[in-house]
């Protein structure tokens, strides 16, 4: 018989079983989904979440879908992997990597992940430990936060800087660091902000970490999806000033998020992060979490060798142009504005002018409201940690970002203050 004074062993004291208490972009964008409007006869603009690979345009290349092919007709990767992944996979991903950098890296610099997601969540259960902090950037992409908060690990927030292009604020990153401090994050191509930093501004990164004795976790999980006018340099290239660690995935730049592959990559040529037991501690986790599919990881080389040139510029004009119009675009609407043109990933940051508007109270209500009454889809900037502005995502087909565009104009014109 149940008794209310039974006291439970793993509810003893004030402790509850952990939930992650951060806003995640899948839950904020369901909520916004039931706020559809049924009736609404005209097909739903989705300009909240960053997977292109629904448009036909965006379709991956051929090669990428051949080397799934023979991966599984060959049998040959039907097996386990080892943990960490299949050494020609890895081997690949060096080499591809390598390409960009002033050292080469081997396989056992690179550990194969379920897409960068997994690569998130293993980099940050690897570091965390009692009383340690992590510097992460503001506005940014909220999975580092739900992590951090699961293991326990403090998160300490530095902003990106609008009027400097989405530059960080590395004054604000010196004053948020202590000796506790095990490391900061930078997103480039930038997730949400859609900016791309400059050589100069990434040496200033890595130069910040030696000063303060941190190492950098480069999320690239859009390395090359650039096309304004600063190259993709990979951190990686600043490895001897101050040691990183390398996300990076064909989610994004191949277009094919559900395949899940992603990597580490220790791009750390003076060995740092070996001497003090980061790497020990990384592949300690890999060995009792889960691995990418063989069949996939048997694909790796293929597809990473194979793939044409000529697919990659295809993508990056479509993500160009798909900028410009939304771009110019949101700049002809007067209560939004997008302070700077988005010059790499798949989407941008644009500021909600509330006092040009009428009973709309937030960026929160704004997109319930959009969602409900044109049936589009926008993530709220507090998803991503800036309240009242939105982060738009532009990948998606011409002629449905020019309909979403349209429609957001229509309800911010209803929606207008009038004087
Ligand atoms: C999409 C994304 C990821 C996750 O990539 P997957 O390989 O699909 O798991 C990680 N970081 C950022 C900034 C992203 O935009």
């Amino acid at each position: 018989m149940e008794n209310a004074s039974t006291k439970w062993g793993f509810f003893q004291g004030n402790e509850e079983p952990k939930a992650a208490s951060t806003l995640t972009v899948r839950d904020v964008l369901a909520t916004i989904m039931e706020n559809l409007d049924g009736a609404d006869q005209r097909p739903t603009i989705p300009l909240g979440h960053g997977d292109p690979s629904a448009f036909p345009c965006f379709r991956t290349t051929l090669v990428a879908e051949d080397a799934i092919v023979e991966s599984v007709k060959s049998a040959k990767f039907n097996c386990y992997a080892p943990a960490g992944g299949i050494l020609p996979a890895r081997r690949s991903v060096a080499d591809h990597l390598s390409k960009d950098l002033p050292y080469k890296l081997s396989a056992d610099d690179v550990f194969l992940t379920v897409g960068a997601n997994h690569a998130i969540e293993v980099i940050i259960t690897a570091l965390a430990r009692p009383g340690a902090n992590i510097l992460l950037p503001r506005p940014g992409y909220p999975l580092y936060e739900a992590r951090a908060d699961f293991s326990n690990l403090e998160v300490r927030h530095f902003d990106l800087l609008p009027e400097k292009g989405w530059e960080v604020d590395l004054d604000a990153v010196t004053a948020l660091a202590d000796d506790r401090t095990v490391a900061i994050a930078i997103i480039n191509p930038g997730n949400p902000c859609g900016n791309v930093f400059r050589y100069e501004h990434l040496q200033k990164v890595a130069e910040t970490a030696r000063k303060l004795g941190i190492l950098v976790i480069a999320d690239e999980v859009y390395g090359h999806l650039s096309f304004g006018s600063n190259p993709f340099v990979p951190m990686g290239v600043f490895g001897s000033i101050a040691p990183v660690l390398t996300l990076g995935t064909i989610s994004k730049r191949w277009i094919v998020p559900g395949w899940r592959l992603g990597w580490i990559a220790i791009t750390d040529p003076n060995g740092i992060l070996r001497k003090s037991g980061v790497v020990k501690s990384i592949q300690s986790y890999i060995c009792i979490t889960a691995d990418p599919p063989t069949l996939i990881q048997g694909a790796v080389p293929q597809i990473l060798e194979k793939t044409a040139e000529g697919f990659f510029s295809k993508t990056v004009n479509l993500l160009r142009e798909a900028a410009d119009k939304c771009y110019d675009g949101i700049n002809e609407i007067p209560c939004i504005t997008c302070p700077n043109k988005p010059e790499g990933s798949m989407s941008a940051m644009v500021k909600l002018n509330l006092a040009l508007l009428e009973g709309i109270d937030n960026d929160m209500d704004f997109s319930f409201k959009l969602a409900k009454e044109e049936s589009v889809i926008v993530l709220p900037g507090v998803a991503v940690g800036l309240k009242n502005w939105l982060r738009i995502t532009f990948a998606i087909e011409p002629a449905a970002l020019e309909d979403g565009l349209g429609r957001i104009k229509a309800f911010c014109r209803r929606h207008a203050k009038k004087d």
